[in-house]
């Protein structure tokens, strides 16, 4: 196969980096605008990860510019509306597929990059949450980019209340 477009052949991938072009950036943006997208295994701790519905589909997504960036991994966001789901969410750019990503090198191996995340967590466990970040609706973050304090089960042990 005479294809010699991606000259990433390293484990790590190029636009999953924090340090992004802003060019590859745009590009995947324009992409996901272009086609159905859906957002891998969102829902994997409502839905077990072979279930279709842990990775729910888009209805619209929206790039507001490069100014907005993820508070956890700096990235640039997009808005996005789910189908079935009143809220507007903030997530990666780059935390959205489109449908046909077993067929697209571009979204190919974003799909692995969560695939290879889910596979990694307990059955019921989820890899991404919710956190309200002062936006309009909520950020979607990933356990991976979290601080470790952030995993601990309850916040009592930090909270001293002096009764
Ligand atoms: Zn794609």
């Amino acid at each position: 196969m005479p294809e010699n477009t991606t000259t990433t052949t390293e484990t790590s991938v190029p636009f999953l980096r924090s340090a992004v072009t802003s060019q590859a950036v745009e590009e995947h943006i324009v992409h996901l605008l272009g086609t159905k997208t859906e957002v891998p295994f969102l829902l994997a701790g409502h839905f077990a990860p072979d279930d279709a519905r842990a990775t729910p589909l888009v209805d619209s997504l929206a790039w507001t510019g490069a100014g907005s960036l993820h508070p956890f991994n700096a990235k640039p966001l997009i808005q996005v509306n789910l189908e079935g789901d009143e809220r507007v969410l903030f997530m990666a750019y780059d935390r959205v597929v489109c449908v046909d990503n077993a067929e697209c090198t571009r979204c190919d191996q974003v799909w692995w990059h969560f695939q290879l995340e889910v596979n990694e967590v307990p059955d019921g466990a989820s890899i991404s949450g919710l956190l309200d970040a002062g936006l309009p609706g909520p950020v979607v973050v990933e356990a991976s980019d979290l601080p470790p304090e952030a995993f601990e089960e309850s916040d009592d042990s930090n909270t001293e209340e002096a009764k």
